[in-house]
């Protein structure tokens, strides 16, 4: 396995091909706009190689026996998604926020697992070919230990119509050309996390295709420096105090980004291509995708609101009060975390063995959890700023430069110490402004799908119709509302 160090060394070797404020980045493992999810993807390394997270943040691989980063390999027991969840929750320990340039690609490598073998199995005409290359694919990444992102692929366009029905017929990426040798794709990734800390992207289809639409049903993976791959990352709140000295940013070592990648008919050799046209088995890959990530993302949420509670209990004890005084909103943060953790678990523990050896967690309870995970956090976000006060709520302070000011910062920070060192208590209503309403926010609404998507999956797999049965038993009634005469 690769350490923090080789990790960065790997980065530094990339094409530089990431941009933001027009500005092109020539090393992402120091520039301020990026150095900071590389650090936070650079902790997952050490947690792999650490006595305290190893045994988790690590596993022995199936494939070659060695053991390997675990967002690398196949997800194949109840207990490997158990790991997943525990996993991003101390992922979200570790660094304060997200690290999603490394488990949306460890997803989309076991949900297009499955989709080959189911590929292969139908006797599709590449489907073994699709399977055999996964896995030599597969056995090199755990070998060279790299960091992979995750695209369904968009940009979607009309949200109505799929890719056949848009003006822009690049709305979807999009294969222009198939060869010998490879296919070409042109088209668009947005909003896809930490992908300036990647060093390759998995690309999957972003929804069920129709007859016509087969040069959308696509699959593959590529290196984010490919010739052809552009990445402009994408604004989010605060995002210039990155730029600065001092704590107005107030993690160091772990952020969030997020890229628009451009495809400029980018070459894709068909050793790394896993679906070329199968537009029937592009739903399936959305969905064996949804399963495992809505089920695991209740405990990146978890991994957040556990920082929220504890900077809450810390930030009360800095304005002099004791958390005994926020009994209620205490309880119902851990009520929250826990909510999405133990439902993730759940849809972990009741899902089923697919004939690939995937493990896929329970259709129900994983979009269940992502309902959740689209409106818990936000009233735990909104109890931390209640406890933190105004301070934390809108970060209401003068800037870092303004506290170290010869003129008035001693005044500044005499006013703002409340009952403890004004550098601790300010540190703090940073931190909370970040979590809440800052550089920290990971995207829980919509990452990982919207919860209206989930919301009609999980009415489509709850069984209405056995419970309403058992209302027509229990009244004992010989007709049902709209069942006729
Ligand atoms: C911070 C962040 C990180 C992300 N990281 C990744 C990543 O790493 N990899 C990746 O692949 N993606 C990533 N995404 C993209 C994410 O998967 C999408 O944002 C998500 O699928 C929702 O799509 P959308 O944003 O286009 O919203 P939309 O699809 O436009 O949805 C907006 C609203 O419209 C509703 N809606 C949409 N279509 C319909 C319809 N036909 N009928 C009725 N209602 C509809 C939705 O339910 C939702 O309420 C990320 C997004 C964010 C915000």
């Amino acid at each position: 396995m690769r350490s923090p160090k080789e990790y960065k060394e790997s980065l530094k070797r990339m094409r530089p091909n990431v941009y933001k404020f027009g500005e092109l980045i020539e090393d992402v493992t120091t520039h301020p706009a990026t150095r900071r999810t590389v650090e936070g993807h650079a902790k997952l390394f050490w947690a792999a190689m650490s006595e305290r997270w190893g045994e988790l943040f690590s596993k022995e691989s199936s494939l070659i026996g060695e053991r390997v980063s675990r967002y690398l390999t196949l997800i194949k027991t109840p207990e490997d998604m158990v790991a997943n969840c525990r996993m991003k929750r101390a992922a979200f320990n570790l660094t304060g926020t997200c690290t999603g340039g490394r488990c949306v690609g460890w997803n989309a490598i076991n949900a297009m697992w499955a989709t080959a073998y189911e590929m292969a199995r139908d006797g599709v005409e590449w489907g073994e070919e699709y399977s055999r290359r996964l896995m030599e694919w597969l056995i090199w990444a755990q070998k060279e230990d790299i960091t992979l992102s995750g695209a369904l692929t968009d940009p979607k366009g009309d949200r109505t119509k799929g890719p056949g029905g848009q003006k822009d017929p690049l709305s979807y990426l999009k294969i222009v050309e198939k060869d010998d040798e490879g296919i070409t794709v042109r088209g668009a990734k947005i909003m896809i996390a930490g992908v300036a800390a990647a060093n390759y992207i998995f690309v999957l289809p972003g929804r069920g295709m129709r007859e016509g639409e087969e040069d959308y049903a696509v699959s593959f993976v590529v290196p984010r420096d490919e010739e052809g791959i552009t990445c402009v990352e994408a604004r989010h709140p605060s995002d210039l105090r990155e730029m600065e000295e001092g704590w107005d940013n107030p993690v160091e070592r772990g952020g969030i980004t997020q890229s628009y990648v451009l495809f400029d008919d980018v070459r894709i050799p068909w050793e790394r291509v896993f679906m070329a046209g199968e537009v029937k088995y592009s739903g399936r890959a959305v969905m064996n995708f949804i399963r495992m990530y809505r089920a695991s993302i209740g405990g990146c949420v978890a991994g957040q609101g556990d920082l929220m509670a504890a900077s809450s209990v810390l930030i009360a004890r800095a304005n002099g009060l004791q958390e005994k005084a926020f009994r209620a909103e205490l309880a119902k943060m851990v009520v929250n975390n826990e909510t999405t953790f133990a439902v993730g678990v759940a849809a972990s523990l009741l899902g089923e063995q697919h004939p690939s050896g995937i493990w896929l967690p329970s259709t129900l309870l994983s979009n269940v959890n992502k309902v959740h995970v689209g409106t818990l956090p936000y009233e735990t976000k909104r109890l931390a700023q209640e406890i933190a006060g105004g301070i934390a709520e809108t970060g209401c302070m003068p800037s870092f430069k303004d506290l170290q000011d010869e003129r008035y910062g001693e005044l500044l920070r005499r006013y703002l110490s409340g009952a403890t060192d004004p550098e601790i208590r300010i540190k703090l209503a940073r931190f909370i402004e970040w979590l809440t309403v800052g550089g920290g926010i990971p995207g829980t609404m919509h990452g990982g799908g919207s919860p209206g998507g989930a919301r009609m999956m999980l009415l489509r797999s709850y069984p209405m119709g056995e419970y309403i049965e058992r209302v027509r038993e229990l009244l004992e009634l010989d007709r049902l509302p709209g069942e006729d005469e």
